[in-house]
């Protein structure tokens, strides 16, 4: 059973809301309307799941409700905290509509107040009720992504974390292979690998927990199910835990029973395509230019029909994020961002292999947080 873990240090969010207000007047944003929860998280450390912020170019405020006053009051320093006695993203709107604070800059000769929201977090029928409540006062607006962005390149804290994360999901794969054996229901190696993470002072797992095994492991995204390990075959094997809100996400594929010479050949060929990708990550290289890395490996094998998702994402206080490593996609690596190499193939009704690594970006290249060996594992 891996040990619990120390929790590394604090996060910069003075900094992170100090930048995100200089990058306000440039997009004519007065205030800037925060209703996704992890960009609050990042932006404040609060960990509760009810909450708006406000920003403007001088202020920083949380509204949240009575059940997280203690909890707000512990966790975020700096923002002034606002307790709701309705929901916060209308007590947000109402303090807009009348707080004295919130004016119309007229040394811009604007008559109302600019509001920029999160259009990706917002329902429609949330949104109507904010625009009612501002009505003649403000007019609102999709922001771009500052926070996103924000979030794309890592700070140490957050690497910090991050490499932590990765190194319990890492120790909990010796869990998994003690517990695979033919016959052994999925659910139960996955809820033998969930309890210590649990154990190990894990928030929670990032997703809900893949195992898939025998013809199973051609679905990419087989939840750990009642069927019971056969006899010979691949099993899959992708988790992630959250540890002090940062998530670790890894793949790696088992063979039970002896492989046949076809199943060496796609293990291989998928190892070969995540190598070539890790090899491609470096700053500058583009996210298409890292998946391209894997797909052309597998199309020289003749396998690349079978690999149908992307090679990668980023990811941290979420389990994916920006930038997403598929065709196509122009995003520039930097160093600091964090990212999953984890080309497939998967042959419909026979089998499947995904092999799952979390890569930081270096000033040179990239770094495999916790490399473990990826040679076949035949159980
Ligand atoms: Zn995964
Ligand atoms: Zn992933």
């Amino acid at each position: 059973m891996p040990q619990a873990v120390a929790l590394p240090t604090t996060m910069d969010h003075k900094g992170r809301v100090k930048r995100l207000q200089g990058s306000l007047d440039e997009a004519e944003i007065d205030f800037l309307l925060i209703t996704h929860l992890a960009n609050i998280r990042y932006l404040t450390g609060f960990t509760g799941s009810s909450a708006v912020v406000l920003v403007d170019e001088q202020r920083c405020i949380i509204f949240t409700d009575g059940r997280y006053r203690s909890q707000a009051q512990e966790e975020v320093k700096g923002p002034k905290i606002m307790i709701a006695s309705k929901s916060p993203l209308i007590a947000a709107a109402e303090w807009l509509q009348r707080s004295p604070a919130a004016r119309a800059p007229r040394s811009k000769g604007k008559s109302f107040l600019s509001v920029g929201i999160e259009s990706e977090s917002m329902s429609a029928a949330a949104l109507d009720r904010v625009a009612a409540q501002l009505k003649g006062k403000a007019r609102l607006r999709s922001a771009p992504q500052f926070i996103e962005r924000a979030r794309m390149v890592k700070d140490a804290a957050e690497i910090g974390r991050i490499r932590q994360a990765v190194e319990l999901g890492a120790s909990l794969f010796k869990v998994a292979l003690k517990k695979i054996r033919p016959g052994v229901p999925e659910v139960e190696v996955a809820g033998a690998m969930e309890y210590a993470a649990r154990c190990a002072g894990a928030d929670g797992m990032s997703f809900p927990t893949i195992l898939a095994s025998g013809t199973r492991s051609a679905i990419i995204h087989g939840r750990a199910s009642q069927a019971r390990i056969p006899a010979r075959g691949f099993v899959v094997c992708d988790f992630g835990v959250i540890l002090a809100g940062y998530c670790s996400d890894r793949t790696r594929t088992f063979h039970v029973g002896k492989p046949a010479a076809d199943a060496r050949y796609l293990y291989y060929a998928v190892l070969e395509a995540q190598q070539a990708a890790i090899e491609a990550v470096r700053p500058g290289a583009t996210a298409a230019d890292v998946d391209a890395a894997a797909r052309s490996v597998l199309k020289r094998r003749k396998l690349d029909r079978y690999f149908t998702h992307s090679t990668g994402h980023g990811l941290g206080l979420e389990i994916h994020e920006a930038p997403r490593l598929a065709l196509g996609q122009a995003q520039k690596l930097e160093s600091g961002m964090v990212i999953t190499i984890e080309p497939g193939a998967y042959i419909p009704g026979k089998w499947g292999v995904r092999i799952e690594d979390v890569v930081l970006v270096t000033s040179t290249g990239c770094e495999v947080l916790t490399p473990t060996d990826k040679e076949l594992v035949v159980i």
